[in-house]
């Protein structure tokens, strides 16, 4: 990153983790030597361990997120979880729009549009992610599916009015990246992550797309992080496997330097 953007690094642990393995992980996270004043770092564990995990991790060096949230407040939602839930917990950052959710959970556009709409209202720090499946990438639509992904979140009144864009983190998380251990070039990062300034640009001003952080996910490691953070736009990164791993995740977090 050519920026002044703090680096940040994301870790989404996905659902995995079990209380044991969770403990050892953030014994390990919080022997990690890093400065918490050049990169922001956040874990999301599952719904279930946000409270312990936000009780036992080192709160100077790390934040904890959740990696979806519901669409409105808390109520007669089986199964679900609010966000007013999440900041009792004093959980302040929430993933949106994740791949898997997407794919999985049939979540649309609109929805991933709502959702972070709803996180930026109650306060949270959002981190929506984008990014296209290898599909769309051979056929040339790699652009118009990354353009209808921002406009979801361009059409929530409350993406356009946030005052503070450091509450907002994009993720660019090409679909055929995600686990597959195909990591996109530091070029192709690049390519997109200066596309997605560019329409952040269109919209908000280049002033402010050029303070809001771009992360790349998708097969990110303690090899590769690098050369990618050396990109111009890459901001930091959202990484699903290696952090599992206190090791990996700390080189990863130390790639800006
Ligand atoms: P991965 O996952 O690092 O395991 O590819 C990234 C993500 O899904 O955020």
């Amino acid at each position: 990153a050519a920026s002044n953007n703090k680096f940040f690094v994301g870790g989404n642990w996905k659902s995995n983790g079990t209380k044991e393995s969770i403990k050892d992980l953030v014994a390990g996270l919080n022997a990690a030597d890093f400065d918490p004043k050049h990169v922001e770092v956040v874990v999301a564990p599952t719904f279930v361990h946000l409270d312990y995990v936000n009780s036992i991790i080192d709160k100077n060096k790390f934040a904890v997120s959740s990696q979806n949230i519901w669409i409105k407040g808390t109520g007669a939602f089986t199964g679900e979880i609010a966000a007013e839930t999440l900041q009792d917990l004093g959980i302040h950052w929430v993933i949106t729009g994740h791949s898997e959710r997407r794919a999985l959970c049939n979540e649309t556009n609109d929805v991933v549009g709502l959702k972070t709409a709803r996180a930026l209202e109650l306060g949270l720090n959002v981190i929506p992610c984008v990014g296209e499946t290898l599909e769309q990438r051979q056929s040339g639509q790699i652009f118009s599916v990354l353009d209808a992904q921002m406009k979801a979140l361009f059409d929530r009144q409350a993406f356009i009015a946030v005052k503070d864009w450091s509450k907002v983190v994009i993720a660019y998380e090409p679909v055929w990246a995600i686990g597959t251990g195909v990591v996109a070039t530091p070029e192709q990062a690049q390519e997109v992550h200066a596309y997605l300034r560019k329409v952040l640009g269109n919209k908000l001003g280049a002033e402010v797309a050029s303070s809001v952080r771009i992360l790349y996910g998708g097969s990110v490691n303690d090899k590769n992080c690098e050369e990618l953070a050396q990109k111009e736009d890459v901001d930091g990164f959202l990484v699903g496997g290696a952090s599992l791993q206190a090791a990996s995740f700390e080189t990863i977090i130390k790639a800006h330097a």
